[in-house]
């Protein structure tokens, strides 16, 4: 077998002598947003200020490893608010819950800590601000996210439609066309949703909207560099979640520029059949995945192979949200 010393199963890394090279493009930016540090600082801090247990509803953001990191140090994760014991703080994840929620916790008296991404949170209000205005909403978004359960939960049912394709922006008839209103989640494609946008700016030309569309500057910036790096590269790993709405589109990007792209959460996960004969691979990561995971997928190339890292950075992020004011007014840092 070429490149495989006798006495070497197959699976095991090549040893020293036969490691072939591979040169990996690092996306930059990758990985943490300034609204997952915020949320994981503000379970770490409300762990440090209250003490175990500390409740969350929902994963604070989509990454098993940072679920398992957050309750090895206290924190319980459920998925209903009827979970969650008295006398100890909940918090409910970043990607926003709907109205009836803080509202039950209130009710329950229950110590609660919201942290919504602010850039989720923007986009409520503008839901609200619609609404106010007697608008019928079109939300662009993934049926059953979290994210938005929470947006389409702002206003009161019926008047919020989702739109989940280009097909979806065709057909939808809308009650009254001049009065109605577009937003989107945060975490999409920017190229699918600026299509879905284009349809339904034609066919209903009074419709109300941000000027581009309510997608994120981290979603951007990480789809961006990704089609920076995605050309050059035979093949893409994709560090982030199954659940990860900003990740699942990453993968989607590189492919559709042609290149082939894999979702993998750890390094365990890499088929490294997809990598044995290539020179150039592309390593990028989820809003939700931290670095030590991008660390971790490197090392193990380095154990197969001659790596060569070539950094290519699109654009330097410097955002920032502050805590909620009980956790002390400091900023999260991006
Ligand atoms: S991906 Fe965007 S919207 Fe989601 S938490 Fe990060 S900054 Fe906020």
């Amino acid at each position: 077998m070429p490149g495989v010393d006798a006495g070497t199963t197959v699976g095991d890394p090549p040893d020293v002598m036969t490691k072939r090279p591979l040169t990996v493009l690092l996306a930059n930016p990758r990985g943490f947003c300034a609204g997952v540090e915020r949320a994981i600082e503000i379970v770490e801090r409300t762990l440090e200020k209250f003490g175990r247990p500390v409740y969350v509803r929902h994963e604070i953001v989509h990454n098993r490893y940072v679920v398992e990191s957050l309750e090895a140090k206290g924190a319980i994760f459920v998925e209903e608010l009827n979970e969650v014991p008295e006398g100890v703080p909940v918090i409910f994840s970043a990607h926003g819950v709907p109205k009836h929620i803080p509202a039950e916790a209130s009710a329950r008296n229950l110590f609660f800590l919201d942290a919504t991404c602010p850039l989720v949170s923007k986009v409520h209000r503008e839901a609200e601000r619609h609404a106010r205005f007697g608008r019928r909403i079109i939300l662009i978004g993934h049926a059953g996210h979290p994210e938005v359960i929470g947006t389409m939960g702002q206003i009161p049912d019926g008047m919020i439609a989702l739109v989940e394709s280009v097909e979806d922006a065709e057909t939808i008839q809308p009650a009254d066309p001049d009065r109605l209103a577009f937003i989107t989640q945060t975490t999409l494609s920017l190229d699918d949703t600026a299509e879905m946008i284009a349809v339904l700016r034609r066919r209903f030309p009074n419709i109300h909207g941000p000027k581009k569309e309510d997608i994120c500057y981290a979603t951007t910036n990480r789809q961006e560099s990704v089609k920076a790096i995605a050309p050059e590269c035979e093949v893409l790993l994709v560090v982030g979640a199954p659940n990860s709405s900003n990740s699942q589109r990453l993968v989607e990007v590189a492919r559709k520029i042609g290149c082939k792209a894999m979702l993998v959460q750890r390094a365990q996960d890499i088929d490294w059949s997809c990598i044995d004969g290539i020179s150039r691979l592309g390593i990028t990561a989820g809003a939700s995945a931290p670095e030590v995971l991008v660390e971790e997928v490197i090392a193990a190339c380095q154990e197969r192979y001659e790596v060569t890292i070539k950094d290519v950075t699109v654009r330097k992020e410097h955002v920032q949200f502050k805590l909620p004011r009980v956790l002390g007014d400091m900023a999260a840092s991006a």
